[in-house]
């Protein structure tokens, strides 16, 4: 396998087998994120990726899990996308399932006929980062999708039968607008009803914009108790009719917390109230990682 820089993927595809189809970032202009700054976007040429496919199986013996990366296999071409998935189903007919990041507009993009046609080819889970639900925030970190848009995305994953899994940066208003980012995050949750929301916790690394705006004391981070209340505001304000498995148990968080909503939405919230009286303790700075 090839692998173009530093790779990453979601903690649920730790044992998948991760398959670069394209090398960074479509957008690559989020405040908070240093994932792909150090790379220029480019699809991967469709010879290489078969290679890396047929090199895999000679070496794995089962593949159950594939993860395309970079940032967005949906930016390729259907056509492409579609002889990708076909040569998977090829090569790995053990293969359950297949999952990909999908930036919200490249998801709009596809439209619910090419994205049932990816899930038919075994596309599973669609990763969409919507970071917070609130015009403001989006606008303030440079997401380059609005809130509708954001919405419109997962519903239509979801419309599709793909699992829409969305994440969510508890922190990411800092210290001023955490009220507003709390609950039109958990009202995105309520509007678009994905069958995945995780929530991670903002750690900024120094390639990221917004390292220099806190060093220089343009953004105030939350305090961890303050990241609780923040929480604990976002879950209240979650309010969904089908099942949604709602994870906070990403390294980075101070507190883990996992239910399925709505029936676990008081447990999870009695969990936050005893971290806010003192009775759960929080992860410490040096145990969290991105
Ligand atoms: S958060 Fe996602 S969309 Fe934004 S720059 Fe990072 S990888 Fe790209």
């Amino acid at each position: 396998m090839r692998y173009e820089g530093n790779i990453f993927r979601p903690p649920s595809e730790a044992y998948s087998l991760i398959v670069q189809v394209t090398v960074g970032c479509t957008h690559n202009k989020c405040t908070f994120c240093s994932m792909y700054k150090d790379k220029q976007f480019h699809i991967k040429q469709m010879d290489e990726i078969f290679c890396d496919l047929e090199e895999a199986r000679a070496v794995y013996k089962r593949v159950e899990r594939i993860f395309l990366a970079d940032g967005d296999a949906l930016a390729f071409s259907q056509d492409r996308l579609v002889a990708i998935l076909d040569k998977i189903n090829e090569l790995f007919p053990e293969c359950q399932r297949v999952t990909t990041y999908g930036a919200p507009n490249d998801v709009l993009r596809k439209g619910v006929d090419n994205l049932r046609e990816l899930r038919q080819k075994g596309l599973q889970i669609i990763y969409i980062g919507a970071e917070s639900g609130s015009d403001k925030v989006l606008k303030d970190i440079i997401k380059g999708a609005t809130r509708a848009q954001i919405i419109e995305a997962i519903r239509l994953i979801e419309a599709a039968d793909i699992a829409a899994s969305v994440t969510l940066i508890s922190g990411l208003a800092g210290a001023h607008d955490w009220e507003d980012h709390a609950v039109q995050s958990g009202t995105l949750i309520s509007e678009a009803q994905p069958s995945y929301a995780s929530l991670l916790t903002l750690m900024v690394e120094p390639l990221a914009p917004l390292y220099k705006d806190i060093k220089e004391g343009r953004f105030d981070l939350l305090a961890p108790i303050d990241v609780i209340k923040e929480t604990k505001l976002l879950i209240e304000n979650i309010n969904v009719e089908n099942e949604c498995i709602f994870r906070s148990n990403h390294a980075s968080n101070y507190l883990s917390l996992r239910g399925t909503l709505p029936q676990d939405k008081k447990a999870m919230l009695d969990q936050l109230d005893r971290a806010l009286a003192g009775e759960n303790s929080l992860k410490q700075e040096s145990w969290r990682r991105l």
